[in-house]
């Protein structure tokens, strides 16, 4: 018999070149893309860019996050000038291709303006997907490797004392993984030896920095229960050499993780940092090219990726870089600060559920109102987060509620660092 004599054929003439609403897929007609909508809104301390993706089957629509919280009006018209125009029509199906057709249609590719603006729509069409079949992503990806995701949540304090008491709350809260930071990145404030005339900014010292943290993390590690996990976030704030001798320094401390010792543009030092310490790295929120995270993984320098979904163009590329990473015994810790949308923390944990090689779950305990904007935002449990098994990511959107909460409009100054002589600095 000859192979596929008795299939329909493929009726190529059909199609249209653009794929859109005629190039339907043989023997149905195809639910297309009716409309891109873009809703900002802003119900806790971050901005938020959501994608609406509304399709021709009615009350139809998927939901993704394409949140770049200090540019949302630049993604905004990314997505409303440039992907609209480009997706009506297209076959809400083929997720596959409109992510690589969207990346490369505007030649220039992996910026963080273009990969948030394709990763909503991205995000959106998984959440379609998910609807259409009837499955939560979480099985669309291949079902379960385990039922929740354990997390880790954020304390601070303005002394070693502090920090330790609220990573301690955290602890009779359930929680098993803590991130301990003091005085917000770059440490505690304190007089500066600046210049005269030095302008107003966000100041800090590498070099009191890594010293104060030392001492914090000793403290905490000494009063805080044994069995909870400590994370820290050097925020990419050290020169490189200072950052090989803070990662030695805090070996004994046996971290969960050490959160971007290095600036990407400094990512070479990460092969002298291994060699001289055990202690875990985590790295990537800042990635955006493909070219940032490959040799990092493919080398084993570090023990977890945590790129933001979004800023790396959507779940497509999440779930390709889970299995890659896999290959190399690098888990997955994906960005999930506040300016990781309720959306998009449920589309990371639908990836949590499923990635053998998952790691950790970064959670901002969203305020009441978040959950109330978003109906099936995931709930914490016992410091564990679970999935509801409703289809597609499980979350809704009240957008009249949403509306009631605009972004504020303001420049953004929490990144107008400085170091002590008042020269600019990476946040
Ligand atoms: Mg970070």
């Amino acid at each position: 018999m000859t192979v596929g004599a008795s299939a329909p054929g493929p009726e190529l003439g059909r199609r249209s070149p653009l794929g859109g609403a005629d190039a339907g897929s043989v023997g149905r007609t195809p639910v297309t893309i009716a409309d891109v909508r873009v809703i900002l809104t802003q119900p806790g301390s971050s901005r938020l860019v959501i994608v609406k993706v509304v399709t021709s089957e009615d009350g139809l629509y998927g939901l993704g996050c394409a949140t770049y919280t200090q540019r949302v009006y630049a993604v905004q018209a990314f997505i409303e000038r440039h992907l609209r125009p480009f997706l009506i029509g297209r076959d809400v199906d083929r997720i596959e291709e409109i992510w690589q057709m969207s990346m490369v249609n505007g030649y220039w590719r992996n910026g963080p303006v273009a990969n948030n603006a394709i990763a909503g729509v991205d995000m959106a069409l998984w959440d379609i997907k998910g609807k259409r079949a009837g499955m939560p992503c979480f099985d669309l990806f291949g079902g379960k490797s385990r039922e929740a995701a354990a997390v880790y949540v954020h304390a601070d304090g303005r002394d070693p004392r502090e920090v330790a008491d609220n990573a301690q709350q955290f602890a009779e809260q359930g929680y098993r993984h803590v991130r301990v930071q003091m005085g917000g990145y770059g440490g505690p404030g304190a007089v500066l030896h600046t210049p005269r005339g030095a302008p107003a900014g966000n100041y800090f010292d590498p070099r009191r920095y890594s010293h104060a943290m030392l001492g914090m993390i000793d403290h905490v590690r000494n009063v805080v229960d044994d069995e909870i996990e400590l994370l820290h976030d050097v925020h990419e704030r050290l020169h490189p050499i200072d950052a090989v001798r803070f990662a030695k320094d805090l070996e004994p401390y046996r971290l969960f993780f050490l959160e971007d010792a290095l600036a990407p543009e400094d990512v070479q030092w990460f092969t002298t940092i291994r060699q001289q310490s055990a202690t875990p790295l985590a790295m990537g929120e800042l990635f955006n090219n493909p070219h940032e995270w490959q040799d990092l993984i493919v080398n084993r320098l570090i023990d977890f990726v945590r790129m933001h979904v979004s800023q790396i163009g959507g779940i497509t590329p999440a779930r390709n870089i889970a299995a890659f990473a896999g290959m190399f015994g690098i888990r997955t810790a994906w960005h999930g600060p506040g300016d990781t949308s309720p959306v998009g923390h449920a589309a990371n944990l639908h990836l949590d559920v499923w990635a053998p090689n998952f790691g950790i779950h970064e959670w901002p305990r969203p305020t009441e109102l978040e959950y109330e904007v978003f109906p099936g935002l995931p709930r914490i449990e016992d410091g564990y987060l679970y999935p509801n098994d409703r289809p597609g990511w499980g979350i809704d959107m009240d957008e009249d509620l949403a509306a009631r909460h605009p972004c504020d409009e303001h420049v953004v100054e929490w990144t107008q660092t400085r170091l002590p002589d008042g020269s600019p600095a990476r946040p």
